[in-house]
Parts: C-alpha cells; structure tokens; sequence
C-alpha cells in the first residue's frame, strides 16, 4: 500500500546543506496494516507523514502509494483519493457549520452524484457513531467528537488507507479512547490500511508493527513487543515504554521471573501470579 525506497527529504528554506529531515527510509507498508509511527518531537514523523500525501516531494528516493508514484503531479488526486490524512486538531479540518455538510465537502469536490454522496455521508457518520449529530454545529461537539467527524470527512471519500498524524493529542482521556476505537475499528473490522503517528506509547501497543524514528530516520522496527523489550535503546533517544512493559523490566533486572515484553496488565498479572 506505502512503499519507499532511498527516501531523503530536505526542506527548502533548510540553511544547513547537510540537514535532511528524512534519511534513507525504506519501507513496505501493506495493505490492512496497522503501523503506528513513535519517535520525539524534530524526529521527522510529520514530514513523513506529508510526503505518504503528496503534499511534499523526495529530494531523493521514491514512494509509492498502492503503486503510484508520489512524485507524478498528474496523480496526485488519485493518491490523496487512496490515502486520506487526519491531523492533530480537529478545528482545523472542518470546514463547515453542520456536521453532515462538513462530511460531504470531500465527496463533493470529487464531483459525486448527490445520491452517492448522501449514501457516503451516512455511511461514515455510522462508521465513526456520530450519526446522531448529524445537524449539529461541529462547534458544540467535544473534541473527540470533532476528531470522529474529521475522520468521517476522510472515509467519506473512500479511501483504502489513512494517515493519522497525532489525532490525539489535543484530547482529554475520554476523547482519545472514543478515537483509538475509531481508528481500531477502520483496521479491523473496514480492514483499512492505518498509518498512526503518537508519541503516546500506550496507543502504539496494539499495532502489527512499530517504526521508532530519530533524528530523520528509522531506527527501531518491528512488533510491539519486540520494539518495547528494548527498554535501554528507547530511553537513549528519549523514548518512554509502556508503564507496564517498563515494571515489568525492572522486576526482571531485580531477578524476579518477569517478561520483560510484558505490554498488558493481565500478562504481567499472570506472570507475578506463578512466581513462588
Ligand atoms: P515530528 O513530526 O517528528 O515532530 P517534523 O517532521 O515536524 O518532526 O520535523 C522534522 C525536522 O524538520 C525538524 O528538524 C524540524 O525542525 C524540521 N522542519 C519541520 N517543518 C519544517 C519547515 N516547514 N521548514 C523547515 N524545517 C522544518
Ligand atoms: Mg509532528
């Protein structure tokens, strides 16, 4: 679905000649994955994100986006159909005064028949369970309910894969749990492609595989439990673990017969709960 190859990326009003904000990323995100981005602030995850996009071209290097080739202006409505993006503020993003209004201003610029459009609508709003506010002001909404209209917007135009780039961060815990359901939902049961940049580690726990990125590149990879085990490699660049996969590395450091990758409650439950 996301794939690069040698990618580099420098900003043009970059002074320094040496300073790219990407080095070298290769990667083969495919379709249905569920990839959650981690890295501190400066590590390069929104410029990423931006060049999944189009909204920024490699300085070197290719991406393609379920094959075509980002860097081919004629295909840039094409790519932005297939890969839809979600920011970190809601306000943001919408754009018009009743919710259903603003959810149709996607499908509407594609030109769509009002039937189909109306049908997208619906269908979205149902998806992200904001149906019932339908004719409401966007403005009374919480923000978690701003950021599930953002994304409904998004799935309106159908795309196979969304890039989330810190949709969280601006919530209280009750508006980040309703969108971390959201997002779960779209992958497993829409079987959409996600892309989740957080750097809340706890939100990162149940995705197929985590990207660690520092200083513009991708430094760690893999499952959640095996980028997590790395307790030291992360706190090197600055990173936290989940609470509990960090308890349960220092009770193995203090020689208790504890999983260091333990990442839920109820694993390092059970584990404290054999030890004699
Ligand atoms: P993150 O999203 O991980 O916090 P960014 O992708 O925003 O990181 O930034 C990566 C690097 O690119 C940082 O060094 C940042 O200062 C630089 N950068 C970001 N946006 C711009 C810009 N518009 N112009 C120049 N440099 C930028
Ligand atoms: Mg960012």
């Amino acid at each position: 679905m996301i794939k690069t190859e040698g990618l580099f990326f420098k900003y043009d009003d970059e002074k320094d000649e040496n300073k790219y904000a990407l080095k070298n990323i290769n990667l083969n995100i495919v379709d249905g994955e569920f990839v959650v981005i981690i890295g501190h602030n400066g590590s390069g995850k929104s410029t990423l994100s931006k060049l999944f996009n189009g909204i920024y071209y490699p300085t070197d290097g290719k991406i393609y986006i379920d094959g075509l080739d980002t860097s081919d202006e004629s295909q840039i409505w094409e790519i932005r159909k297939r890969a839809g993006m979600v920011f970190q503020n809601p306000d943001n993003q919408l754009v018009a005064t009743i919710v259903e209004e603003d959810v149709a201003f996607g499908p509407e610029n594609l030109g769509l028949p009002s039937e189909e459009i109306r049908a997208r609508v619906d269908e979205a709003l149902e998806s992200v369970k904001m149906s019932a506010f339908k004719r409401k002001p966007p403005h009374h909404l919480s923000g978690g309910q701003k950021q599930r209209v953002a994304i409904a917007g998004i799935l309106a135009m159908k795309p196979r894969c969304i890039i989330f780039d810190e949709p969280t961060a601006m919530l209280d815990p009750s508006g980040r749990k309703e969108v971390m359901q959201t997002i779960a939902h779209l992958n497993k049961d829409e079987k959409m492609t996600i892309v989740h940049i957080t750097h809340f580690m706890d939100e990162a726990v149940e995705a197929d595989r985590i990207l660690v990125m520092d200083e513009g590149e991708i430094v760690l990879e893999g499952k959640p439990k095996e980028v997590f085990s790395q307790v030291e490699k992360l706190k090197e660049i600055g990173l936290d673990v989940p609470q509990v996969t960090l308890l349960s590395f220092e009770l193995n450091q203090m020689g208790y017969a504890v999983n260091k990758e333990n990442l839920t409650v109820d694993e390092l439950v059970e584990n404290l709960c054999q030890l004699k």
